[in-house]
């Protein structure tokens, strides 16, 4: 049965509890915003990480810690935080309405996307389990763990070109697997990895497991690598891409970038009227996809829909 919550219509609906939802809703709060904020994991992307090193004044921090201080920190200002999955928004005479996967239905006069991306999975066996026990998605948040260690990265194109020099920079030894026979990076990177000691690729070659018992130790590949079909690691960095999670607002019709990221103008604001995103689901850090660049992002927007609704009241 549908629980209607038709008759309130909030100032704000924030969708994702990650840093860029999370900062926004502590800026909401502050600007007297009422709003609500409604999150599949409480911290987003941060949660699945064993330690967060870069953000400044919070050193050394575990990954689910620190996401579950910045829900407290916007729960103390007073917001609720829903627990669910938003699976479709429409926009009717000027309201957004929101179906939520419980069937339950809220309404909104903004809305703010922070729903981030999901990195593409692999979807072999070892790859969930070994997750942040050495399995990563992201060079630049764990690649200083393998410092002088040896790592590999799966996938072939800028984004795994650009992780293998960082890591290069780091690691003793990175090993570039990718499946097909020559890279589909930018010439630039595809001369700096020839030129890296540091680096060897293995072309035509899949990973099709990973292998362990507390925490990553080798891959089996699909052929033989100095006669065998094992290659021991300490690190495995996967680069198969990444899609933004953008499937629930498609009927709002926002305009996206050539890569499927929500364009946003200075001040967070997408093509919609009332429609606001931040974070990693927008092409607005300059694909430098970080908590900082995120919070930073939900920050602005916020301040951007307090002078939407100011200029919209009715
Ligand atoms: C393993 C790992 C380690 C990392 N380490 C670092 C690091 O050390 N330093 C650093 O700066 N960055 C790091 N990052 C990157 C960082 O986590 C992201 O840049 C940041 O989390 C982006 O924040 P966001 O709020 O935009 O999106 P996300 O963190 O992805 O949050 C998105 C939120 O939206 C929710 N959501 C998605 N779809 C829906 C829906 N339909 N309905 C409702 N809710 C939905 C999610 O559940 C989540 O709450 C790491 C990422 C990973 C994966």
């Amino acid at each position: 049965m549908k629980h209607k919550t038709k008759e309130i219509i909030h100032d704000l609906i924030i969708i994702g509890a990650g840093p860029a939802g999370l900062s926004a809703s502590i800026y909401a709060s502050r600007y007297g915003i009422k709003h609500k904020i409604i999150g599949a994991v409480l911290g987003g992307q941060i949660s699945e990480t064993h330690k967060i090193d870069n953000y400044p004044g919070m050193e050394d921090m575990n990954g689910y810690e620190f996401g579950q201080r910045w829900g407290n920190h916007a729960k103390k200002y007073g917001v609720e935080i829903i627990s669910q999955i938003v699976q479709k928004i429409k926009k009717e005479n000027n309201i957004f309405i929101l179906t939520l996967a419980n069937e339950n239905i809220l309404q909104a006069k903004t809305i703010l996307l922070a729903t981030g991306t999901k990195k593409r999975k692999l979807n072999i066996s070892g790859e969930k389990e070994f997750l942040g026990k050495g399995v990563s998605y992201c060079a630049t948040c764990d690649g200083f763990f393998y410092k002088n260690k040896i790592v590999g990265v799966i996938g072939g194109s800028d984004s795994a070109a650009t992780t293998v020099l960082y890591l290069a920079d780091l690691a003793q030894k990175v090993y570039l697997i990718y499946r097909k026979s020559e890279l589909h990076a930018e010439p630039f990177w595809v001369e700096s990895i020839k030129k890296n000691k540091k680096i060897e690729v293995l072309y035509n070659t899949n990973v099709l497991e990973i292998l362990g018992q507390e925490k990553l130790e080798k891959v089996k590949l699909d052929k033989n690598y100095n006669n065998s079909n094992e290659l021991n690691l300490d690190g495995l960095f996967i680069e198969a891409g990444s899609d933004p999670a953008v499937e629930y607002f498609s009927e709002l019709g926002i305009e996206l970038d050539e890569g499927g990221y929500i364009k946003i103008q200075k001040n967070g604001a997408t093509n919609i009227s009332g429609v606001f995103s931040a974070g990693d689901i927008t092409d607005g850090s300059d694909k430098f996809r970080q908590v900082i660049t995120a919070a930073s992002e939900g920050a602005i927007a916020v301040r951007g829909i307090y002078n939407f609704l100011k200029k919209n009241k009715s």
